[in-house]
C-alpha cells in the first residue's frame, strides 16, 4: 500500500504532485531511480492470487462481518476459487444467506456508491444492487446482489461499524443463488470488473469458525458473528 505523501512512496498521485512541482521550478528530493508505478497489479491467475493471500492477525482486523451477532452464514465461494466462479483473482467472499438477511457494516465509512432500483431474480448480469463505502485508509468496500430497494443508507452517509446498510437479495446474478458478494478494493477507481481491479485479502475480527492455513474464510464453512468490539 502507498502513502499518501509527496515522499518517494508515493503513489501515482504523489509522482503527478512531484513532477508538476519539479515543471514549476519547486526543488524537489530525489528520489533515485524511478521505476513501475507502485499500484499494485491483480494477480495474473488463481496461483498468483493464492501466493499473495497474506491476512493479518485476526484480532487486529479492522473489520466485522456483515451480518449481526449471533448470525451464522456459510461462505459459497471463497478468495481465489476455482473456476467456474468468478473469484479467480480476487480476494472476494460470497456468503449464502437467505432474501432479506440485515447486512451490517463492516467497517466505518461514507457511502459513495449505490444501487437499489432493480428487481430480485431477473438474472440479468449488471442489474446487481449494491453498496460501497470508502474508509479512512481510502480502500473501499462493497455488497452486491442487494434486494429491490434494499439500501438502507444515503449517499454521503458517515456509517458507523456495525450499523445497518441494507438487506440481502438476488439481484443481478444469471446463477440465481442468494448470497451477498463482498470485498475490499485498494482505492475508488480499482473496483471495476471490467477494468483493472485491486482486491485486498481481508478477515474478520469476530468471525467464529475455521480458517484457511492462510488465515481466510474457507469455502463452505460456517462462520458465527461475535460481538464486534
Ligand atoms: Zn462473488
Amino acid at each position: 500500500m502507498s502513502t499518501s505523501t509527496f515522499g518517494c512512496r508515493g503513489g501515482w498521485t504523489a509522482r503527478v504532485l512531484r513532477a508538476a512541482m519539479t515543471l514549476l521550478f519547486v526543488p524537489v528530493t530525489s528520489c533515485g531511480s524511478e521505476t513501475a508505478p507502485d499500484i499494485p497489479q491483480q494477480p495474473a491467475n488463481q496461483q498468483a492470487c493464492l501466493t499473495g493471500a497474506v491476512f493479518g492477525e485476526l484480532a487486529n482486523s479492522p473489520y466485522c462481518l456483515p451480518w449481526a451477532e449471533g448470525e451464522t452464514y456459510a461462505v459459497g465461494q471463497s478468495y481465489c476459487s476455482p473456476p467456474p466462479g468468478s473469484h479467480q483473482t480476487r480476494y472476494a467472499y460470497d456468503f449464502l444467506m437467505p432474501l432479506g438477511t440485515e447486512i451490517r457494516n463492516v467497517r466505518a465509512g461514507e457511502v459513495v456508491e449505490l444501487r437499489e432500483q432493480y428487481a430480485d431474480d431477473d438474472r440479468t448480469g449488471g442489474h446487481e444492487n449494491m453498496l460501497s463505502l470508502r474508509h479512512d485508509d481510502e480502500t473501499i468496500s462493497i455488497y452486491m446482489h442487494l434486494r429491490y430497494q434494499g439500501v438502507a443508507v444515503s449517499m454521503g452517509d458517515w456509517v458507523p461499524q456495525g450499523a445497518l446498510l441494507g438487506w440481502s437479495g438476488n439481484t443481478g446474478d444469471p446463477a440465481g443463488i442468494p448470497h451477498l458478494h463482498f470485498q475490499i478494493c485498494l482505492r475508488s477507481g480499482l473496483c471495476s470488473y471490467t477494468t483493472q481491479e485491486i482486491t485486498l485479502p481481508v478477515n474478520f475480527r469476530n468471525a467464529e469458525g475455521s480458517f484457511t492455513a492462510a488465515g481466510g474464510l474457507a469455502l463452505g464453512e460456517r462462520y458465527t458473528a461475535a460481538v464486534c468490539r
